[in-house]
Formats: structure tokens, sequence, C-alpha cells
């Protein structure tokens, strides 16, 4: 037993015995030790009475106060409590404020929002990139303080795997990347970057393949219709040269069509966007099964599983291109009577288009670098099949602008799948084009 509890115990036995022991002289020992009870009990009850007024005053804990009795005990354990977590509150504001400071120093504008996408800090970069202060915006919720759609729809959509670019709220001229990382207790940390250089240099990339595009398209028009000319005179000597010169100028005229294709993907993205509309999959797919016969394929063995309740609001010509690419290349890469199954169906996340073949396969080290421009694992059976190297890459881009993705799995030996993932929210449920969209 600690001493102070000590000594209050051998105090109040005393006072038993002493009360005790002097009514008992008066006759009644227990009415003697009841009044010695009586008087320890009552001792107790002012000094914690004192201990609680003094509480209730808002005192402030010292290491000792003998007013308060046996109870300077509980005091005095208390305030090495209150002295540890105050040293624990301390570091952990120093943390934080070493925290802001780096945060403030930082030339990406740090915003940390709340489950309800409220601001509760931002660090000054904010106001240079988007316009934001601490003292008017602090409790505004961030769609309110930017009212770019695509913004709006990312936050609302709460998909954070991917960052989106913008145009700044304050200034046109400045690019912004903005990511949202949740963190915590549904707490957001939301970073953004200034882009302006990057989206700029990519532009004039753009620009640059665009015109360089244009500009040879004109002249090789010019002399493909003079090879076709010399070529229908059927002249004897030096036939085949016109035939094969002929046919590099065709390959020419597909790389850069495909090229453009590529750029004006690229660059009208938003404008690709707004051209979307509910489109009936069914039908294109019959459509596109008829053109693969068409085109020689009856060779080939075709399987079609089509789930015919299953549409997308997308954009038809560039749908249209990704369904198409992907039969192309597995009726390309594949060896006769090979087997080619098209399958669209729903997925827990959204809506899958899958064409797989078990053709020869692609070994595991080009897959992941297949969707870029012009890598082709076979150069040669690419040419000979009229490939630009940019079919797939054209794929990714759409699939991009679809808020989907393209996934690649293969086996040398036993096969291709190319799988093709589109949202949720681009699903519509049955036949009828003029339904709603489910899910967005
Ligand atoms: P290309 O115009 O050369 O076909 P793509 O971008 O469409 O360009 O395809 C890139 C490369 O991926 C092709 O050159 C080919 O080597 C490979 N590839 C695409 N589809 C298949 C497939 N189904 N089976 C095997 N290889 C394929």
């Amino acid at each position: 037993m600690d001493k102070p509890w000590f000594n209050e115990f051998i105090t109040n036995a005393l006072l038993v015995v002493v009360f005790g022991a002097l009514v008992y002289s008066l006759g009644n020992a227990f009415a003697g030790i009841a009044l010695g009870l009586f008087i320890g009990m009552f001792r107790l009850y002012q000094q914690l009475r004192k201990y609680s007024d003094w509480l209730g005053r808002g005192g402030r804990l010292k290491e000792h106060n003998q007013d308060f009795g046996v109870i300077d005990d509980l005091h005095h354990r208390t305030f090495y409590l209150q002295k540890r977590h105050l040293e624990k509150t301390q570091n952990l504001g120093r943390i934080i404020k070493r925290f802001q400071d780096s945060t403030r120093a930082m030339p990406d504008a740090v915003i940390m929002l709340n489950q309800r996408n409220e601001v509760e800090w931002l660090n000054k970069a904010a106001k240079k990139l988007i316009g934001l202060k601490s003292n008017k915006d602090v409790g505004q919720n961030i769609s309110n303080l930017i009212r770019h759609p695509d913004f709006m729809r990312y936050v609302m959509r709460e998909d954070f795997n991917f960052p989106i670019e913008i145009p700044s709220p304050i200034n046109e001229a400045i690019h912004v990347r903005i990511r949202i990382v949740p963190y915590g207790d549904n707490s957001r940390l939301m970073v953004i970057r200034d882009i302006t250089k990057l989206t700029n240099l990519e532009n004039m990339r753009q620009e640059f393949i665009a015109s360089t595009s244009h500009e040879l398209r004109t002249p090789l028009t010019v002399i493909t219709g003079y090879l076709e000319s010399i070529h229908d005179l059927k002249i004897k000597d030096g036939q085949n040269i016109i035939s094969a010169m002929l046919n590099q100028a065709h390959r020419m005229e597909s790389i850069i069509k495909d090229m453009l294709h590529l750029t004006r993907l690229e660059s009208l993205q938003k404008h690709l966007e707004r051209n979307r509309k509910p489109v009936q999959i069914r039908p294109m797919l019959d459509s596109l099964q008829s053109e693969a016969q068409a085109l020689g394929s009856w060779t080939h063995d075709i399987e079609m599983d089509i789930d015919p309740t299953l549409n997308l609001v997308a954009n038809e010509t560039e749908l249209y291109s990704v369904f198409s690419n992907l039969v192309n290349n597995a009726l390309r890469y594949t060896p006769t009577d090979s087997k080619i199954k098209v399958s669209w169906q729903r997925y827990k996340q959204g809506a899958r288009y899958i064409v797989e073949d078990n053709g020869p396969g692609i070994a595991q080290e080009h897959l992941s670098r297949l969707t870029e421009r012009f890598y082709r694992v076979d150069i040669d059976r690419s040419r000979n099949t009229g490939g630009t190297g940019l079919g797939l890459a054209i794929v990714k881009q759409i699939m991009k602008q679809h808020d989907g993705q393209i996934l690649i799995e293969s086996k040398q030996g036993k096969g291709s799948k190319f799988i093709c993932e589109f949202p949720q929210h681009l699903i519509t449920g049955t036949d009828n084009p003029d339904l709603k969209i489910v899910g967005s």
C-alpha cells in the first residue's frame, strides 16, 4: 500500500479505535465505532469535494497540492498522466507543423478534403494554381470551387485510380493535373500539378505529326495516282517493279491514315466524348462478322458469344474501329483454320469485349509494349498483311476515351486474348437505343 493511503488507513483506524474506546467507556462500543467510521468518511468526502470544486474552477494540475489530503495522490498521478499526454500532443503538433511547412513550400497545390469533399486545409500553391484561399474556401465543397465538368464527374464517380487533366479555373493557359488520393478514415488528399509545359510540348508533338501527315498525303496521292495509271497500262517490262511501288505507296497511305487517326483521337478527346450516343452492339458485331467473312476469312472458325441486351453509350465509329481492329489482327496473325472467339458480356465492373484466338501467341516480353506506336513482334508478317503498327495504339487511345482499358494475355503456342473493359457508367441495359443510361 502507498504511503499516503497507508497513513489515511491508520488515521481512520485510530479514529474508530479512539471513538470506539471513548463511547465504550460511556457504555456503547458499537455507536463509538460507527461514529469513528462516520468521521473518517466525512473527512474523505470533504477532500473529494475540495478536489472536485477545484477541478470545476479549472484548476491547473501541479505536482502536489496538500489541501487535498489523501486525494493529492490521485491528483499527483493525474498530473503525470496529463504531462505525458501533453508531451505527446506537442510532439504530434510539431510533426503536423513540419508536414504543413513542407507542403506549404511545395510547388504543387495540396488540399486536404474530408469525407464530404469539403476543404479542410490547403497550401499556398493552391492559390497560385487554382485560386483557392484558406480564409474563404476552407469548409466549402470542392465541387463548388472547381466547376469544370470533367472534375465534377471525377469527384462524383469516386474512381481515383487515374488523375485528370484540366485547364486551371483561374487561367485557361495553365494546365493542371489533379489527383485525389484517399487516405485514413475516408479523408482525401488532392494534389494539383502544373503541367502547362508538358501539355504545350505534347500539343506541339501532335501538331507536328498531324501537319507532317497532311503534307505527305497530297504528294503521295499524286504518286499513287500516276503509279496506278502506269500499272493499268500493263507495260510488259517493269510491271513487277510498278506493282511493288504501288504496294509500298498504298502502305504509306495506310500509315498516314492511321497516324492522322491517332492524332485526331488525341487532340479531339473532348469533342469525341461529346459525340457519344447509345450504340446497339449486336448489329455492329453481326456486320463485323459478315465483313470478316467477305474478306475471305471463311477458313477461320469464328465463334460469337454476344449478350444481345448489353449496349453502350459510345462513339460509334471509334467503337467499330476497336472491335474490327482486334478481329482483323486475330485473322491476320493466326493460320487459316484457327479458332477465333469473340465475346461481348457483362462482368462485375462493366462490360467486356474479348477476342481470343488459338494462334501462335505472343512472347511475354512483348506484351507490355504491343500498344506502343509502331511496335511489332514480327515486322515482316505485319507488313505482308498490310499492318501499320498503329492498330493497337489506336485501340488503346479509344479505350482511354471511353474510360476503359485494353488488357492482353497470351501464351506462346496457345493463343492470345485481347480484352477491352468498358466501365459500368457507359452501359445501357436493353436493345432499345432510346433508353436511359444505367449507372451514370
Ligand atoms: P499491326 O498493324 O502491325 O498489326 P498492331 O498495333 O495492330 O499493328 O499490332 C501490334 C503487333 O501485335 C502486331 O505487329 C503483331 O505482332 C502483334 N499481334 C497483334 N494481334 C495479335 C494476335 N492476335 N496474335 C499474335 N500477334 C498479334
